[in-house]
């Protein structure tokens, strides 16, 4: 992309770095800043500078925060005794978008990955271990995506908790909605009918 000025063809190279920008989109953020006034612009600005400055990861659940602890840690009308355990952030903010949950999280930051080189002490296992030590847990929900690595990871936390919380659960797998169920994979339907509830549960 050839542009008549270099401090354009900067802020595009720049933007074109973001996930999911190509030089087009970039290009056309970056003509559309051009035309916003100045004070807009600054708050742009401002607002990504601050993105490494302010924002903390909370010590307890390492969710995003704004202090020490995150507004789920010190929300007190949520379920503390519940710890949903999640692989990143995007986890709790899809999870929470569904308004369907009131308890606790802890993000481990990743999953057991031999291959790729991710042992249990890259991520925020030992954390979790301490975390249900230290509080009266109830219940251990694992919402990890559906692969290998994640049951590898659930089960090693499981053998290493010296005391079990009395229940411990997994999201569960199965049919999307609005999905059809001929064009399911072997293995969704498969987990479908195994886990299928009374339909009172629904
Ligand atoms: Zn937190």
């Amino acid at each position: 992309m050839q542009l008549s000025s270099k401090v354009l063809e900067n802020a595009v190279m720049q933007f074109s770095k973001l996930p999911g920008i190509g030089k087009r989109t970039a290009l056309r953020l970056v003509l559309h800043l051009i035309d916003e006034p100045q004070e807009k612009v600054n708050l742009l600005a401002e607002s990504i500078k601050t993105l490494k400055t302010d924002v903390k990861i909370c010590t307890k659940c390492f969710n995003i925060a704004d202090a020490a602890l995150c507004n789920v840690c010190l929300n007190s009308s949520r379920k503390h005794e519940i710890i949903c355990v999640v692989e990143t952030i995007r986890d709790v903010i899809a999870i929470e978008s569904t308004q369907q949950y009131n308890g606790s999280y802890h993000v481990l930051g990743g999953v057991i990955s031999p291959l790729d080189g991710i042992g249990p002490n890259d991520i925020k296992i030992n954390e979790l271990i301490e975390r249900i030590k230290a509080e009266p847990i109830e219940e251990l929900i694992f919402a990890l995506n559906p692969n290998i690595q994640s049951d590898t990871t659930s089960f090693y936390i499981q053998k290493n908790l010296p005391v079990l919380p009395k229940k411990i659960t997994t999201i569960a797998r199965g049919i999307a909605f609005g999905g059809e169920l001929e064009y399911a994979d072997e293995m969704t339907l498969g987990k479908s009918i195994m886990h299928r509830v009374a339909v009172t549960n629904l």
